[in-house]
C-alpha cells in the first residue's frame, strides 16, 4: 500500500459505435497514465451502438478493474451519455472524453497540474480554429454561437469542446441540474466555478466518421437556445407591438383619406399581402411558443433520461 494515497481521476467516455475506436483510446490513455501520479477510473457508456462497442468494452473490463461499463437500453444521446457517466464517477476529479482520440489523453497531464495548483476548479478545452470542417457548417457554428450569446446571459465558448477536467465540487453541481432537455456547454458555463481554457489543434478523428449530421447538430444547436434563453418568447410580444404601432397609424391615415376623398376600392392585392404576412408572424410565433411548450411538457413528464441495460457498477439501478 502507497502511503500517500493518490488521486482518482474519472475518465468518462459516451461510445455510440466506436468498437474500432476504443482499443487504441484505452492504450493511450493507459499510457498517459502509467507518467502520472494519479488512479484512474474508466467508464465507457454504450450509448446503444449496433457494432461491437460493449463487446470490445467487457473484454477490457475483465482485465482490467479500473474499467466501468454502462450500457444504455438504446441510443440516448451524448447529453445522456455523458450524464450517466458523471453520475457513476467516483474519483475526486473527472474528465468527459471522446473515444475517438480527438480529445488526445495525453492534455490531461497538463490539466490536471493545472488544476492541482488549487486556482481553477475546471480546464476545458477548446479549438483553435475550424480547421478542417466543412465550411458551410463553420459559417453556422460560429453564427449560432453569436445569436446564443447575445440572447443568453450563460457564456457559451465559440469552439468549446466537451473535453474538460472538474474537480468533484463542479461535477457534483453539474449533477444537481436535473433537467431533461440538456445541453452542456450551456450547463457547464451555468454551474459557475473557475474554468481555464487551453487551445489546441483539431485532430482528425482515429476511426469510424462522425455520429453528428447536419440536421442533427442545427437541432443540438435550437436545444441549446431554448434551454439557455427565453428571449425567443419574446420575439412574439415585439412583433405585435410593432403590429399595432403600424395598425394604428395605417387606420388613422385611412380615416383621414375617407374623410377627405370618399371611398374608392381598397387594393385587394395589398391586402393579400398585409394579411400573409400577418398570418405569417402569427405562426412563426405560435411555433416559437409550441417549441418552448413541447420542451415544459417533456420536462413535466419527468421521464428517466437513461436506461441502462447492463452495467458492472453497483449502485446504478436507475
Ligand atoms: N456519441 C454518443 N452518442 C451519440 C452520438 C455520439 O455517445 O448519439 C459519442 C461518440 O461516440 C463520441 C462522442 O460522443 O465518443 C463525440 O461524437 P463524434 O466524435 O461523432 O462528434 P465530433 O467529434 O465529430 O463532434
Ligand atoms: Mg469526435
Amino acid at each position: 500500500m502507497n502511503e500517500k494515497k493518490s488521486d482518482t481521476i474519472s475518465i468518462v467516455v459516451p461510445c455510440f459505435n466506436e468498437g474500432a475506436s476504443i482499443p487504441a483510446f484505452y492504450n493511450e490513455l493507459t499510457r498517459v497514465f502509467g507518467e502520472m501520479d494519479a488512479v484512474y477510473e474508466l467508464i465507457f457508456i454504450d450509448d446503444g451502438s449496433s457494432d461491437d462497442t460493449l463487446f470490445v468494452v467487457k473484454s477490457l473490463a475483465k482485465r482490467d478493474e479500473n474499467v466501468k461499463f454502462i450500457s444504455f437500453s438504446r441510443n440516448f444521446g451524448k447529453e445522456a451519455a455523458m450524464l450517466a457517466g458523471l453520475e457513476a464517477s467516483t474519483g475526486d476529479y473527472a474528465a468527459v472524453m471522446d473515444a475517438d482520440l480527438q480529445d488526445p489523453p495525453a492534455l490531461l497531464k497538463q490539466m490536471y497540474a493545472e488544476l492541482k495548483k488549487g486556482v481553477y476548479d475546471c480546464i476545458a478545452t477548446r479549438r483553435a480554429t475550424r480547421e478542417g470542417e466543412p465550411k458551410i457548417r463553420s459559417f453556422f457554428a460560429r453564427l449560432f454561437y453569436k445569436i446564443i450569446n447575445k440572447i443568453s446571459s450563460t457564456e457559451i465558448v465559440d469552439g468549446a469542446r466537451d473535453y474538460r477536467l472538474m474537480t468533484r465540487s463542479m461535477v457534483d453541481a453539474v449533477l444537481s441540474l436535473r433537467e431533461y432537455n440538456r445541453f452542456s456547454k450551456g450547463i457547464f458555463s451555468w454551474v459557475g466555478f473557475k474554468t481555464h481554457w487551453i487551445s489546441y489543434q483539431n485532430i482528425g478523428r482515429s476511426a469510424g466518421e462522425t455520429k453528428w449530421s447536419f440536421s442533427k447538430l442545427l437541432l443540438y444547436s435550437l436545444d441549446g437556445i431554448m434551454a439557455f434563453s427565453t428571449v425567443p418568447l419574446s420575439i412574439a410580444s415585439v412583433f405585435g407591438l410593432i403590429f399595432c404601432l403600424i395598425a394604428v397609424v395605417l387606420i388613422v391615415v385611412i380615416v383621414a383619406k375617407t374623410l377627405i376623398w370618399g371611398d374608392p376600392v381598397a387594393g385587394y392585392p395589398s391586402m393579400m399581402c398585409v394579411i400573409f404576412l400577418l398570418s405569417g408572424v402569427q405562426l412563426f410565433s405560435i411555433g416559437v411558443i409550441g417549441q418552448y411548450l413541447s420542451k415544459t411538457y417533456m420536462e413535466t413528464k419527468r421521464r428517466p433520461i437513461y436506461i441502462t441495460r447492463e452495467t458492472n457498477i453497483e449502485n446504478m439501478e436507475k
